[in-house]
């Protein structure tokens, strides 16, 4: 059978024989995927989107002329081939097997699930980073992660707690300079008030990317925009 097929051929991608450079820049690309019901629910790594694909799970979403065509994986599959050779575009990432390449879909559809998983935005210190932009909420620069800590905008020697709104970034120097002071007993303005993400940091950088230009259409929807309990 075709998928079996592909299956096995498909594994051999993912090693280091064929193109390795090709295929780890495809494989850190990202998937969005949505429920049954065309809702976005998830950003997945393309190893797993295949391997939903591949198990018949989920169908391939796809933008062609500003409207979307879904596939499944054995089609897809032939349309990768066709467009491989006629509809290249310097956005799209390709997995090469033995015998063929596949288009890195950017979308795909879950058949079987309907539901909308409750979002949780976690609280740790990359999203954190990416919240604040990497920026000192002091002085306003920008550092590498290495160099920021995370600062208790009320120290909790006064009773701040550990949350989106008492945590922001802080370079080292004004960090050591605030001590063990509220910024007004310091006298040190934060540039922004901290608030908890509305979106995931993360999702945020990917729109960013003019690859992931697809999504925008799946996330207009109120869901990402949920306000966080
Ligand atoms: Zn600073």
């Amino acid at each position: 059978m075709l998928l079996d097929g592909m299956a096995a051929s498909h594994e051999l991608s993912f090693g280091e024989a064929y193109y390795p450079k090709a295929i780890h820049h495809a494989l850190e690309a990202s998937v969005l995927v949505l429920n049954r019901l065309f809702l976005a629910i998830h950003i997945i790594p393309v190893k797993r989107a295949f391997s939903l694909l591949l198990r018949e799970q989920a169908e391939v979403v796809s933008l062609e002329e500003g409207q979307y065509s879904t596939y499944d994986f054995a089609t897809w599959r032939e349309v990768s081939e066709y467009r491989s050779r006629h509809f290249r575009q310097a956005d799209d990432d390709w997995i090469r097997t033995v015998t063929c390449e596949i288009q890195v879909p950017r979308v795909i559809r879950l058949l079987g699930y309907d539901r909308i998983p409750r979002q949780t935005i976690k609280f740790n210190r990359r999203n954190i980073f990416a919240r604040d932009g990497s920026l000192c909420q002091y002085c306003g620069k920008k550092f590498s992660t290495s160099e920021l800590s995370l600062d208790h905008v009320v120290p909790r020697t006064q009773g701040g707690v550990n949350s989106w709104e008492n945590i922001v970034c802080a370079c080292v120097p004004c960090n050591v300079r605030k001590g063990g002071r509220t910024p007004k007993q310091a006298n040190m303005a934060l540039i922004r008030k901290p608030e908890r993400p509305k979106r995931s940091p993360l999702l945020n950088q990917k729109l960013s990317n003019h690859k992931y230009q697809s999504w925008h259409m799946f996330l207009s929807n109120a869901y990402w925009d949920v306000e966080l309990g």
